[in-house]
């Protein structure tokens, strides 16, 4: 059976010692880092990340600045409010929560933060640094990925990793970070012939895939690590990409969905906000 990755545990772990570099920042500086979360319109499961990232701001000691704006919101009025945040100087870190109503353009309101303060690491000079491996903000959910493959205490230097996903926030940055941890990579998506033979051969398999229980345990190879990113709801459940009951039976370690990828996200978000934070006042 395999042993689980406890992603709220590692996560709660990583936000205790951001609390701590949060207190330090204040007692220095004479105030609290500040992370902007903005969301347009009534996107349900936007409601609840946007809610979870707000409570986690207060729990590690990030004030948070929470702009709900409604459905029609124009685009001219949004880049005016990412304007004035980026000039905020009580604001380190901005969020816009994805995805954005069909009328604006998520592109441009993304290229409009400053890179520094650019929270959740989706902007292109962020993207770009992490291809060309320069210092940057590493998008989330791929640099929690990374941090909860460490926490097996297993090398991924050597390994094939197979990442099953192509999307510029997840699967594309997750198989630069591999990259960068000299894993062997290979990228999977929805035109891959014949995915179960690669998915075989895989000593790490990454699911973000956006599919129910879409890998199934004859699709592991025996004692691989695998993280599920999936979260697919359902009847108000959650579900991963990855059938966890067939899972465990050959896995190696595991993500549970809920409480694995999730939690380290938003620990990602406080780290790269801190972080923000911290390089403003070095440079
Ligand atoms: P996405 O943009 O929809 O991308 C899904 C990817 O899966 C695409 O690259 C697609 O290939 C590929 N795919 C679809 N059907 C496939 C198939 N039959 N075989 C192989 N590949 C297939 O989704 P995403 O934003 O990356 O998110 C993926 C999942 O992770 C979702 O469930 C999402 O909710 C979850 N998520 C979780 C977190 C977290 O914090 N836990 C954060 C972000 C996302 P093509 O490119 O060819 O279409």
């Amino acid at each position: 059976m395999a042993e689980i990755i406890d992603g709220k545990a590692i996560a709660a772990a990583v936000k205790e010692d951001l609390a701590a570099q949060a207190k330090m920042y204040e007692e220095k500086y004479g105030r609290k880092i500040g992370l902007a979360v903005v969301k347009v319109g009534n996107d349900p499961a936007s409601e609840v990340y946007v809610r979870n990232k707000i409570v986690a701001c207060g729990k590690t000691g990030v004030r948070s600045f929470s702009y709900e704006l409604p459905e029609d919101e124009s685009e001219e009025d949004l880049l005016a409010l990412v304007d004035k945040l980026n000039d905020d100087p009580e604001v380190d870190g901005i969020l816009v929560q994805l995805p954005l109503p069909k009328h604006l353009n998520e592109k441009k309101v993304l290229a409009r933060i400053r890179p520094e303060k650019d929270a959740d690491g989706f902007h292109v000079v962020n993207a770009g640094g992490i291809l060309l491996g320069l210092p940057c903000t590493k998008p989330c959910t791929p640099a929690g990925i990374i941090e909860l493959i460490k926490s097996t205490g297993a090398d991924i230097s050597g390994k094939h990793a197979v990442v099953i996903g192509r999307s510029n926030i997840v699967g594309k940055p997750c198989a630069m970070l591999l990259l960068a941890e000299n894993a062997t990579v290979t990228i999977c998506h929805s035109r891959t012939v014949d995915l179960k033979s690669i998915t075989l051969t895989a000593d790490i398999l990454v699911a973000a895939v956006g599919i129910k229980e879409f890998v199934t345990g004859d699709m592991i190879k025996p004692g691989a690590i695998v993280i599920d990113v999936g979260m697919n709801r359902e009847n108000g459940k959650l579900y991963g990409d990855v059938n966890f009951p067939e899972a465990e039976k050959r896995a190696a370690y595991i993500t549970p969905v809920p409480g694995g990828v999730g939690p380290m996200t938003i620990a990602m978000l406080l780290k790269n906000t801190v972080e923000a934070a911290y390089r403003c006042r070095e440079n």
